[in-house]
């Protein structure tokens, strides 16, 4: 049986690496920047090269298969833009991968090659107009689009502007979702970006499912008021009270789920001076869990925990929602698959769910799903030092090869 070819995969990823480069080895591949678009080209480049087909939908999604092929197809890829400052495996990685598991198909003649799609997704990270997912969102015909008439990127440059200087339109994005019909099955092998892999000694892990993120933006009312002459016991301070809150959190989350995770990541006081006590103080709170029922039961508590508190220091809360995403949960045959690829190997994969937010939560929505993690080392990701050894890299991208050799056979 042919394999992968490490080497080649192993340059792949670091010719990718080097658009968007930054000096201090960092990656800035922002979505629908010229450098995102260039490693879009890059990809359909090293797609035709392999004798295999090109095409890049309505929202610049990048595909690659057997030129007389017609599907339905086990789709497999990932992401090929990054966040700011990311470094090169994140989204990268799973892109490439891909590629090179259809390429070892093809090369084997391999009949099932016939079966297999690879992409490489757009705009999964969500920076540049703070809504993610959105190639896998187009694809799978879940775009928000009303929200994405709306936004603005960073610059204040209209959505619709920054997509016709890439070279669709937001009127054209929902094209992408007539291919959706032809997928049977998605795969997607990505960097764990987070340390249990590691702290587990585990090479490879089958995730289960990808968690619920909850945002909710808080606001508390007190009295303004002056520092000086004003006795503790007389103030309806807004910033103590949300401190109070916010300093409970932690314990808060871990008393009613030890794997639940939660952020405080933006607090601000106002008026915002030295003398002033807070009348008004605003908090954003990110809940992540891959069961539905804890993450309500957190912002239950939470927001009664708040109340109380307000209560007691004389003040008033508000929340608002910002953004709730459930929770993906992973096909279960999808799962036992990979683990058998893994099993092939040699290798006991286990399980974990991911606390990042991937494609392949959309996709499992809409076809079978499963997703296959290798460690990052040190837990890093987002940032210039994340990485992942050479050895897990290729294999990952073997046990990938197994999983959609599988599925494909699979295929009615
Ligand atoms: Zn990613």
């Amino acid at each position: 049986m042919n394999d992968i070819n490490g080497d080649r995969l192993l340059a792949d990823l670091r010719a990718l690496s080097d658009i968007g480069g930054l000096p201090n080895g960092g990656i800035d591949r922002l979505a629908w920047s010229e450098a995102d678009l260039k490693g879009r080209r890059w990809f359909a480049r090293r797609i035709r090269e392999a004798g295999l087909e090109a095409r890049e939908d309505s929202a610049l999604n990048v595909f690659g298969r057997l030129p007389e092929a017609s599907g339905p197809f086990i789709l497999t890829g990932s992401h090929l833009d990054s966040v700011p400052n990311g470094r090169r495996l994140d989204g990268a990685y799973g892109a490439v991968a891909a590629l090179e598991v259809l390429r070892t198909l093809v090369e084997a003649r391999d009949p099932l090659a016939e079966r297999v799609e690879i992409v490489g997704f757009s705009d999964e990270e969500g920076v540049r107009f703070s809504i993610g997912l959105l190639g896998s969102l187009a694809l799978c015909g879940e775009l928000p689009l009303e929200r994405l008439r709306d936004a603005r990127d960073l610059d204040g440059v209209r959505s619709d502007e920054v997509l016709v200087q890439a070279g669709t339109s937001l009127d054209r994005l929902a094209e992408a979702g007539a291919h959706l019909a032809s997928l049977a099955a998605f795969l997607e092998l990505h960097i764990e970006q987070g340390p249990r892999m590691e702290a587990a000694s585990m090479d490879l892990a089958v995730v289960t499912g990808i968690v619920g993120v909850h945002r909710q933006q808080f606001r508390v009312i007190g009295t303004q008021n002056h520092a000086g002459t004003t006795p503790f016991a007389l103030r309806h301070d807004a910033g103590r009270a949300a401190a109070r809150a916010i300093a409970g959190v932690e314990e808060l989350v871990q008393s009613i789920d030890a794997e639940a995770v939660a952020n405080v990541g933006i607090v601000r006081f106002y008026p915002g001076g030295v003398n002033v006590i807070p009348g008004e103080a605003s908090f954003s709170l990110e809940v992540r869990h891959w069961d539905e029922r804890v993450v309500r039961r957190i912002v239950d508590a939470f927001s009664r925990r708040l109340e109380e508190t307000c209560r007691e220091e004389g003040c008033n809360a508000s929340a608002e929602l910002l953004s709730w995403v459930p929770p993906a949960r992973m096909d279960e045959a999808t799962m036992r698959n990979l683990e058998m690829a893994c099993q092939e190997l040699g290798q006991t994969a286990g399980r974990l769910w991911s606390g990042a937010g991937h494609d392949a939560a959309v996709l499992s929505r809409h076809v079978p799903t499963g997703m296959l993690f290798v460690p990052s080392a040190g837990g890093v990701s987002h940032a210039p030092a994340e990485a992942t050894d050479d050895q897990h890299l290729v294999l990952g991208a073997r046990a990938l090869l197994r999983a959609v050799r599988v599925s494909a056979s699979r295929i009615k």
